[in-house]
């Protein structure tokens, strides 16, 4: 055991289970004491994610309680600058687990460079992810398409597991270290809107261990099917936990692979996009700032601040982009099908810049994560690597039809029109009844055309 203090520097890894810098400084050091460091910038974009940050604070505090550990929560403007000052103290070593995320891996090499030089000791660990960016294809290069990419992730991950798993333990005082610290409290976004997440969400690792198993044990056989249909819970809602790294995504590809179900590799594949996406922003990091495709820098975006309104409060008059806007705006999570809808009608019905869609989300989405939302936006826009091709677009009424079909999604988000019959509801201005639905007023009639909006759209899409 080290004499001195064991630091863990706690970002998304709210977790006991596979956090192996906290367990490595548990198993270092008798003194441990864990800090968060909350970028109050970073997160004035990210509103809902701080719902699920407040949460995910106060749980692990309790937690690690029983182990005599302290969280102190530090407000900074500056990473660089919290680091800077301490280097100064020599008194303890510090661990980590990595983000996948450039930014994070550039400035895990400056901090590398900067405890050598100050002789503090310091460990870094495998974060939440299968395989740690380094897939790459035979000749060395990245993957720039899917599915080859996960035929290699796959086997590469498998020659690599499995570890032994280690336990945080018992320290016998609590210690504490840092003077300016903050209450959890001040994390917590100050809007009202959030207050309706505590009826959908319990942020905390036992409900995000609790759903994968509820979802293998009744939901993982029909996934790849019902994950397409938003009415129903096809698919695992995992996501904002394995965000927050409430649950390891080897703890998933552990669970699945005891079993022999249809669906799993489906499942598993969608993690792999998960991978891949990780992949992709950091072997290609200018797609963080626009299209990862250049020729998409020339397409003729408009600026049309009323229609984005529109988009953005689920008020477009179709009733499918709709829906997904306000469960998106109720909950903090939108479903994957409607995700795609949703976002094709911003860039190609409306011709609006996909960044505008991946900075709302990443402002709503308890599950925002810059991988999977700037490839998911540049995957429905036609810029992004392996993406649906631009002139592909998708109908918002045959879209409805086909994956809301008896009209229980749309219904459930948009009430005023749980009156029309089912033939008329992705469509309510063909019904023409106003005892029924009074367009205009209760609910507004489309913002654009669907056919015309089309031709506009290919009409753009050959400028480029
Ligand atoms: C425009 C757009 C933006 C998106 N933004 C995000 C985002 O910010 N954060 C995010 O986690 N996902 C994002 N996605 C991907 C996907 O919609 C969500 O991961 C999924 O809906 C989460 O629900 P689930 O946990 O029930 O998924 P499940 O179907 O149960 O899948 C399990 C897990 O696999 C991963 N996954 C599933 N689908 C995808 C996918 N298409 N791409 C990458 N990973 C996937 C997620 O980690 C998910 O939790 C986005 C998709 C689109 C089209």
């Amino acid at each position: 055991m080290k004499k001195n203090i064991g630091l863990f520097w706690l970002k998304d890894d709210f977790r006991l289970k596979k956090n192996l810098a906290l367990i490595e400084a548990t198993k270092n050091h008798e003194k441990v004491v864990v800090f968060y460091l909350y970028k109050k910038i970073k997160y004035d974009n990210q509103e809902a994610q701080k719902w699920w940050l407040g949460k995910s604070l106060e749980d692990f505090k309790r937690k690690l309680n029983y182990y005599n550990i302290n969280i102190e929560i530090i407000k900074t403007d500056s990473y660089k600058s919290f680091f800077d000052k301490l280097f100064k103290k020599k008194d303890f070593s510090i661990y980590w687990n990595r983000t996948y995320e450039p930014n994070y891996l550039s400035f895990d090499k400056y901090l590398s460079k900067n405890l050598t030089l100050n002789k503090i000791n310091f460990k870094i660990f495998k974060g939440n992810i299968l395989n740690e960016i380094d897939v790459k294809k035979g000749d060395g290069t990245p993957f720039k398409v899917f599915t080859p990419f996960w035929r290699t992730a796959e086997k590469f991950y498998l020659e690599k597991i499995p570890q032994i798993e280690k336990k945080i333990s018992k320290r016998k005082n609590k210690s504490s270290f840092f003077k300016e610290i903050i209450n959890v409290q001040e994390v917590y976004p100050k809007k009202k809107w959030f207050k309706k997440f505590d009826k959908y969400w319990s942020p905390n690792e036992e409900s995000a261990t609790k759903e994968l198993k509820s979802f293998i044990s009744n939901r993982i056989e029909s996934y790849s099917d019902a994950r397409n249909f938003p009415s129903r819970l096809g698919t695992s809602k995992l996501s904002p936990y394995i965000k927050h790294g409430q649950i390891h995504v080897e703890t998933i590809w552990e669970e699945c692979a005891k079993i022999k179900k249809k669906g799993v590799n489906k499942f598993l594949a969608e993690i792999g996009w998960r991978e891949f996406n990780h992949s992709l922003i950091n072997f290609f990091p200018h797609m963080i700032k626009g299209n990862y495709s250049k020729k998409f820098d020339k397409f003729p975006w408009k600026k049309n601040p009323t229609f984005l309104q529109a988009w953005k409060k689920g008020l477009t008059g179709y009733p499918i982009v709709d829906a997904g806007m306000r469960e998106l705006n109720n909950t903090g999570w939108m479903h994957n099908r409607v995700r795609m809808i949703v976002g094709s009608f911003l860039v190609k019905h409306l011709l609006i810049n996909w960044m505008e869609g991946e900075k709302f989300f990443k402002n709503c989405l308890l599950d925002y994560n810059e991988a999977n939302n700037i490839s998911g936006w540049q995957w429905v826009s036609g810029c992004g690597a392996d993406a649906a091709p631009y002139f592909r677009i998708f109908n918002p009424i045959l879209q409805g039809e086909k994956f809301d079909k008896e009209g229980e999604y749309v219904r459930k988000w948009v009430p005023e029109l749980k009156n029309v019959p089912n033939k008329f509801l992705h469509k309510p201005w063909e019904l023409k009844n106003d005892n029924i639905i009074r367009l205009g007023k209760e609910y507004p009639y489309p913002i654009v055309n669907h056919e015309q909006a089309r031709a506009k759209a290919l009409n753009a899409f050959k400028k480029i």
